[in-house]
């Protein structure tokens, strides 16, 4: 019998560490234009072995919410979490100083939540790791009860949320952030080249953090959007550098705006 599970983080040099699942079973908002768009069909997350990492990591989650539900899962999530702690994290705890990266941890790189239990077991692995910061962007906001235990795992003091939207699905968005209770979410903007820059005040009305990604391929992005509300993401426009040294901040962990106060 052929046993192929396991979990395990990946590590980008923008983000840092990160948890990726397969987009064609996890990524059950996904709209036309993030299809065509992602960023997941790059060269780089399309080798055999990033393709069959995340499909492992998707057949793992199914396989323990099955065997022992969301408690589990979340039994799991943890000791990968674990594996995310800065090399110095026990010295700097004796020490009374700050480690020498922050610990983050973004949930999903590529994919999305799919179900109920999936999210409960994020929910259980983050409030028992209170001291890690996770954020996420999400476009699972169109199945409501996967919506709201999201909404609880977003209100985490050590969690930051973000709807995911583009110019196919703003108003879908727009919906669930006014249901939702105050500083649940803040949202985070596709801008595709046909982006109608109208949209963007009925979107600036009702989230006061909007951070926005300009289609961006290869080094080259679309003539970003201005807007008061709007914040361009600087490591698309080439603020920070890309990088891969394991004992400096990678450009979301020295930026942090899309990461929970915590870290600031
Ligand atoms: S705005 Fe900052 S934290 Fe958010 S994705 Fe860009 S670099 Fe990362």
């Amino acid at each position: 019998m052929s046993h192929d599970y396991g979990l395990e983080l990946t590590s980008n040099s923008k983000v840092g560490w990160a948890f990726s699942l397969q987009r064609s079973e996890s990524c059950i908002g996904a709209t036309e234009l993030c299809r065509r768009l992602c960023y997941g069909n790059g060269v780089r997350y399309q080798t055999a072995g990033q393709k069959a990492k995340r499909e492992r990591n998707f057949r793992t989650v199914q396989l323990l919410l099955e065997r022992g539900g969301p408690e589990l899962l979340a039994e799991n999530l943890v000791m990968l979490i674990d594996q995310a702690r800065p090399r110095d994290w026990l010295t700097a705890k004796i020490t009374g100083c700050a480690t020498i990266v922050p610990w983050t941890v973004r949930i999903h790189d590529v994919g999305d939540f799919h179900s109920v239990e999936y999210v409960h077991a994020w929910l259980i692995a983050a409030r028992s790791r209170p001291e890690c910061a996770f954020w996420f962007y999400t476009r699972s906001f169109t199945q409501a009860d996967v919506l709201a235990l999201l909404g609880e795992l977003a209100r985490l003091e050590n969690v930051q949320g973000w709807l995911s939207v583009d110019s196919d699905n703003y108003s879908a968005a727009i919906l669930a952030l006014c249901n939702a209770p105050t500083a649940t979410w803040k949202l985070a903007l596709l801008q595709d080249e046909d982006l109608d820059p109208d949209a963007i005040p009925s979107i600036a009305e009702v989230a006061k953090s909007i951070v926005s990604f300009p289609y961006h391929r290869s080094g080259r992005y679309v003539t970003p959007i201005r807007h008061k509300e709007l914040t361009v993401c600087p490591a698309v426009t080439g603020a920070y550098e890309l990088h891969n040294r394991v004992s400096e901040p990678k450009p979301c962990q020295a930026c942090s705006f899309c990461l929970p106060a915590l870290r600031r």
